[in-house]
């Protein structure tokens, strides 16, 4: 009796099974839930963002995205008529001694950093060319620096926003430029839009290329996304004589084509490989501080208006490990639920188009 029961009950599991498509019915395709997916991309770049990262989620999850890359070769207004270049007001900012051998001499927007060693100094980024004179070169000099020691100059992408001052400082200073190849690409490709800031080619970066200058190193990573050639790096400096390790972030909205599946979705996954690069760098060497070229994705401005006041506390811009590696957070989060919009997209047409 015991064994009769089994068997029926095996039968009534197989038919049950059967009629209500269980494990023995054919599968039917699981359908993706798109929503939930990008939800949870969306959600997990919020978290990570917390207070410390806001400006970098608002530009990355929430602003709308340009379309792409503008490819023309125009001249930008303020080059054509520097009446037309922001005011002073717009952009100016103190420079400040930030580390024991790091200076921000950049504007309230974008910024540029004066790393010095004993044999001179490399500097990380040069803003526009209606501000490089007053702010790099004027703040170098009113933090007591001589910019004619700058030996190095490396451009983290050829955007107008930094690279502008990298053709004065090659020709006035013969500081070596650093960039790489796909941005000195563009630079020779369009003279009109990098007018009068084109330096001549000159060091081509490559991934794990280190810039040596005294006793003090930086090393490229190479991080296309933002544009083709997009660099950041790692380096350490000292804050009251303690070795501090840095990342530096060189590009972060989403310049790229992103508003179609095709290129849009290999585009995000190039950007998103580079972000968990450079954490992965910034991981190693333990980086405990987030270095930007926008004061908004680093609040620099906010900082050395803090640290001004910081005495013996805590340094501001040291926010520990942890806290750097959810800068990379929030950008492959919102870059995720980007490409997922797309992905649902392309599923879609394909449902239209009757392949699935
Ligand atoms: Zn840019």
């Amino acid at each position: 009796m015991k064994l009769v029961n089994g068997r029926l009950a095996i039968a009534l599991v197989v038919l049950l099974a059967l009629g209500t498509g269980g494990p023995f019915a054919q599968q039917t395709p699981t359908k993706r839930n798109f929503e939930a997916e990008i939800n949870a991309a969306l959600q997990a770049a919020k978290t990570a963002a917390g207070f410390e990262f806001l400006g970098t989620l608002v530009r990355t999850c929430l602003l709308p995205q340009s379309g792409g890359e503008n490819l023309t070769d125009v001249a930008p207004a303020y080059i054509t008529d520097p009446s037309k270049a922001p005011p002073r007001d717009a952009w100016f900012a103190e420079p400040a001694k930030v580390f024991d051998n790091l200076y921000f001499v950049g504007g309230k927007l974008h910024s540029a950093w004066a790393l010095t060693t004993k044999d001179g100094i490399i500097l990380i980024d040069a803003i526009y060319p209606y501000n490089s004179e007053e702010l790099i070169v004027g703040g170098m000099k009113k933090v007591g620096l001589d910019p004619a020691r700058i030996k190095y100059v490396l451009i983290s992408h050829a955007h107008g926003d930094h690279i502008g001052g990298a053709e004065m400082l090659q020709k006035r200073y013969g500081a070596r430029i650093v960039m790489a190849g796909p941005d000195w690409d563009w630079v020779e490709k369009y003279p009109n839009r990098y007018k009068t800031m084109a330096p001549k080619r000159d060091i081509v970066a490559t991934d794990g290329m280190k810039i040596t200058l005294g006793e003090t190193a930086v090393t490229i990573w190479l991080t296309p996304g933002h544009t083709p050639g997009t660099m950041s790096y790692t380096f350490s400096v000292l804050d009251q004589g303690k070795p501090v390790n840095i990342a530096y972030s060189g590009g972060t909205a989403f310049n790229f084509v992103n508003n179609t599946p095709d290129p849009g979705i290999k585009n995000f996954q190039t950007y998103i490989d580079s972000q968990k690069h450079i954490a992965a760098k910034a991981a190693e060497t333990k980086a405990s501080v987030l270095l930007s070229n926008h004061s908004e994705f680093d609040n620099a401005v906010n900082k050395n208006r803090m640290l001004a006041g910081r005495g013996d506390g805590p340094h501001p811009y040291e926010i520990g490990a942890d806290s750097v590696q959810k800068y990379f957070q929030v950008m492959q989060g919102c870059a995720r639920a980007a490409q997922l919009k797309l992905e649902q997209r392309a599923a879609g047409a394909g449902l239209a188009k009757g392949e699935n």
